[in-house]
């Protein structure tokens, strides 16, 4: 089968390869790929930035049906539509696993860093991690609720912002755009969005944001402060570290600051701001099963609309260059339902 691969050199490209598939094991089930999203964290694994892993297949947001299933499988059958996320299994017994965590289990692999992934014609998955991919669902706005939609989703939840509240958003991008969709229509909260970039806050206005802050022309701290009084909680999805300043500036007391960008460098954490105020700030990572499956539904009920473009596989290393350029806007979805061409 056709696959596209992290180069020997590691040199943020991929090969696109003959790739020979493996017998399936217990427990196991494979896919015939339909759609897969790529992601910046692919451009990540590319580089070695984690790490090298020459000859990986890449791809974490990934779409298809169940061909064929191993001994001891349950839970799918052929013909099942699932994904493929980077949350690709954990122990299944830790403490983690078993309290709501997994994402967090210290034996977790991940899709397209430390197993196979599904940038490819077939993926081989195990079935009890494989989240279904409900069938009113479109295929390709799935694949980015596998990577963005549930990060998203999972990070306002961990703000357990209510009804009526006010959460501010840091970055207005593909996160942040989707994150405003969340937080207004299914945990209808008030939101605000803060960002540099006056297109992408005219698009999170379209998306449903009550106010919108260009940080490059006022302090969205101040701006915050004197006009509601502070937010409940901030989700902060720029990776720019001032935005963290900005954003444990932005919430009132008791409040909430939920990190899901990876900023470069130490961030000054106001330790006596955190005690004097009970400010919490607390780290989102992706999602549990749940989450997905969760994000799944909501998204066939219209509460999030991800940007997606089809591609060609052999149009891998442009799109990698494109994104590289920040020239897109969604998400570029290679499409497999034509063969790997
Ligand atoms: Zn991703
Ligand atoms: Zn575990």
């Amino acid at each position: 089968m056709k696959a596209a691969v992290v180069r020997k050199n590691c040199d943020g490209y991929f090969d696109v390869k003959d790739v020979n598939l493996r017998e399936l094991k217990p427990g196991e089930a494979l896919v015939k790929i339909e759609y897969c999203g790529l992601c910046h964290t692919d451009l990540h694994v590319a580089a070695g930035d984690f790490g090298k892993v020459p000859g990986r297949i890449t791809g974490h947001e990934g779409v298809g049906r169940v061909v064929k299933v191993g001994p001891n499988v349950t839970s799918l059958k052929i013909g099942d539509r699932v994904s493929v996320a980077w949350f690709f299994s954990g122990c299944g017994h830790c403490e983690y696993c078993i309290t709501g965590n997994e994402s967090l289990c210290r034996h977790v692999e991940n899709a397209g860093y430390t197993v196979d992934g599904a940038m490819a014609e077939y993926c081989i998955v195990k079935a009890n991690y494989a989240v279904k991919v409900p069938e009113n669902l479109d295929p390709i706005k799935a694949t980015s609720v596998t990577c963005a939609g549930v990060t998203t989703y999972k990070a306002i939840k961990t703000s357990q912002i209510r009804p009526g509240q006010w959460l501010v958003i840091y970055g207005a991008g593909g996160l942040g755009n989707l994150g405003v969709q969340w937080a207004k229509n299914v945990f209808k909260a008030h939101v605000i969005a803060v960002d540099i970039s006056e297109e992408k806050l005219q698009a999170v206005k379209d998306a449903g944001a009550d106010m919108v802050i260009n940080s490059a022309k006022v302090d969205p701290a101040k701006e915050i402060q004197d006009k509601i009084g502070g937010a409940q909680a901030a989700v902060v999805t720029a990776t720019a570290a001032i935005c963290y300043d900005q954003a444990l500036g932005s919430v009132r007391a008791g409040g909430k600051v939920v990190a899901v960008s990876l900023p470069k460098g130490n961030i000054d954490v106001p330790i006596a701001k955190s005690v004097l105020d009970g400010i919490e700030i607390v780290g989102s990572l992706v999602g549990t099963r749940q989450d997905l499956a969760e994000a799944f539904e909501l998204t066939a009920e219209g509460a999030i609309n991800p940007i997606v473009h089809t591609r060609k596989l052999s149009e891998i290393n442009d799109i990698v260059d494109e994104m590289k350029e920040g020239k897109i806007v969604g998400r570029m979805v290679v499409d497999f339902t034509n063969g790997a061409d």
